[in-house]
């Protein structure tokens, strides 16, 4: 007997897919949910019957938990699973579920308030003996004091929003000058993005890894770790790879930081599977950071090297039973890794890059696992997260793994947006990677940038066809095709002119892409389209290169626009609270005149 007829998944895209498959293996009904930017896509196909749950931003679909509830009450679902993102951590929505008569797949709420905040979670798990990061427990009410905790812990210094998630609403303070702008930061950000504008200061750890522990426990008491991941690769504190074991953690080392996490869970009362998230340092030590009390977008890692199905634990463990295993049957096998494969523009520092995926094909073979909730002629929305599919490898070693990695990475062929295919191949060919090394510095670089461009092109040169001509008038393109010789395939470039107007489009795209920065007039142009969060000058001032004219959110991040150089504001066009679309004028920064 399934332990439920039907499940709701309140959730979208490739963690929506990935469930109904576990649903689908547990005999039990899949129902979808999707707003109106989702209609008819994977997630949606993926299941047995679907319900519109609003319009296309989040706030009026997704994160609307009384629809969601009415939804899977009308379906006639027995249970809810939240996925991750949106409503996965709220413990108002938890409630709300099991108000509702229905089954949360989830911790208990009260485990999911207690770790939703950084400040009570730090507090709780240093009572209970677990190591946390050195710094304060209680929230800080000004910059002030922030330099003043500064003097006592030393810098640099990180200031939290409490609610934080997502590597948002965090500042780094590296001297008592920066705490102003940091604190107004972290706190804006708090407040914009989890209503909550209180903040806290831990020490900012130089080059750690990012080494968190995955746990299950269910409602008899029964708490096991399997081991951990290593997600040091990141930017803007988001994790882009993750593999497991971690290259810096030994069997001893894997002992002791999992025994910790269980510590953990159980000091939060935690049922169902959840994440303890700490930082390991060059020395060794480990410290605790938060508890993410929900699945992962990198379970898949654990999955693999452990063979078991995480989402399959969390259904029966909310039905009720115990888990299926005992920590001494607990088996590791191999190395996984995972990259994350995002809509991303890595030559304009990773700025999400929204757009329809025109051809799509996934690689396969031994090893290879793809997570994905798109298909071609889907479009990546601005509204949601950037991430198109996870591709996680699976072999003996992590030199195998890796290698295995970079064929499945050129295997993958995704046309349309920018991704970050090119990115990860770079990375992964790169001796730092190779070396296991945390890749400080290498991950957002220039040189790295700049491989990943050479292997798109590569790519993209292989395939299809890069175009370039820059006056107004016909264009050569280099296009490829296979050509068949006495019964031997060759690759061979036909040098083509194109007509004017089919550049056109083409170029149009390229310059208002190309926004970032100024032109030769000294305008800045927005390099995305989103919200103007922020206006930071006022027409006439004078800038310096490098500081900042406006904050824009797009996509569910804050992006700093730049002065590129030294000059006047001139012509500011723009103004808190208003859309901006790509390639509009952000200002003038005009050359000072000669005194
Ligand atoms: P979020 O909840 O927004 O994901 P975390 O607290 O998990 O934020 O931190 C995200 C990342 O930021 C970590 O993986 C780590 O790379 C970096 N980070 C966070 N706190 C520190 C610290 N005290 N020292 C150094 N790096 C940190």
């Amino acid at each position: 007997m399934p332990p439920f007829s039907k499940v709701l998944v309140a959730n979208r895209g490739e963690i929506a897919v990935r469930i109904f498959r576990t649903l689908r293996e547990l005999g039990i009904g899949c129902v979808a949910v999707y707003s109106d930017a989702d209609r008819g896509r994977a997630h949606v196909r993926a299941a047995d019957e679907a319900y519109r749950i609003g319009p296309g931003p989040a706030a009026e679909s997704y994160l609307r938990g009384d629809v969601l509830v009415e939804a899977a009450l009308r379906s006639g679902a027995q249970a809810i699973h939240p996925g991750y993102g949106f409503l996965a951590e709220n413990a108002a929505f938890a409630r709300l579920v099991e108000q509702a008569d229905l089954t949360w797949i989830g911790p208990p709420p009260a485990a999911i308030e207690l770790m939703g905040s950084k400040t009570a979670a730090r507090a709780a798990m240093r009572a209970a003996g677990v190591p946390i990061v050195p710094g304060a427990v209680d929230p800080v009410g000004s910059a002030s004091e922030v330099v003043g905790l500064g003097a006592e812990i030393g810098y640099p210094l990180i200031i939290k929003a409490a609610a934080g998630g997502g590597g948002k609403g965090m500042e780094i303070v590296r001297s008592p000058d920066e705490a102003e702008r940091a604190f107004d930061a972290a706190t804006r950000q708090g407040e914009r993005y989890f209503a909550d504008p209180a903040v806290y200061v831990e020490r900012y750890l130089e080059d750690p890894r990012h080494v968190e522990v995955q746990v299950l426990a269910d409602a008899h008491g029964n708490v096991i770790h399997l081991g951990e991941r290593d997600c040091t690769i990141q930017r803007r504190h988001q994790k882009l790879v993750e593999e497991t074991p971690s290259p810096a953690v030994d069997d001893a080392l894997r002992a002791r930081i999992g025994q910790i996490a269980v510590d953990a869970a159980r000091a939060a009362g935690y049922r169902s599977a959840g994440t303890i998230e700490g930082l390991l340092t060059g020395g060794g030590e480990y410290f605790f950071m938060e508890m993410n009390t929900r699945i992962q977008v990198e379970h898949t890692v654990t999955e693999v090297v452990t063979g078991l199905d995480l989402i399959r634990e969390q259904v029966l463990v909310a039905a009720g039973e115990p888990l299926s295993l005992r920590q001494e049957d607990v088996v590791l096998r191999g190395h996984a890794i995972e990259c994350r494969i995002n809509a991303e523009d890595v030559a304009k520092g990773f700025l999400p890059a929204p757009g329809r995926v025109t051809a799509y094909r996934e690689p396969a073979g031994p090893g290879v696992r793809v997570d994905s909730g798109i298909d071609a002629g889907d479009e990546v929305s601005e509204l949601y997260d950037p991430m198109i599919a996870k591709l996680i490898v699976h072999d003996v070693d992590r030199d195998r793994a890796i290698a295995r990695m970079l064929r499945a990475l050129e295997e993958f062929r995704i046309e349309g947006p920018p991704t970050l295919l090119g990115f990860h191949r770079a990375l992964l060919e790169h001796p730092c990677f190779a070396r296991g090394e945390t890749c400080d510095g290498i991950v957002e670089s220039k040189e790295l940038a700049e491989r990943a461009e050479e292997l798109e092109q590569s790519f993209s040169h292989r395939t299809t066809s890069v175009a370039h001509g820059s006056d107004g008038s016909a264009t050569t393109v280099p296009r490829l095709v296979a050509v068949e010789v006495d019964g031997r395939s060759y690759d061979v470039s036909l040098h083509v002119t194109e007509p004017p107007w089919a550049g056109l489009a083409r170029r149009r795209r390229e310059r208002s892409a190309s926004g970032r920065g100024a032109g030769g007039n000294g305008a800045v142009l927005s390099p995305m389209q989103g919200t103007v969060l922020k206006v930071e000058v006022g027409d006439g001032d004078a800038v310096e290169a490098g500081q900042l004219l406006c904050v824009i959110e797009a996509m569910k991040m804050e992006n700093e626009i730049v002065s590129p150089r030294v000059g006047i504001v001139r012509d500011l066009a723009v103004s808190p609270g208003a859309g901006i679309t790509i390639g509009q004028l952000v200002c003038v920064v005009a050359t000072p005149e000669p005194q």
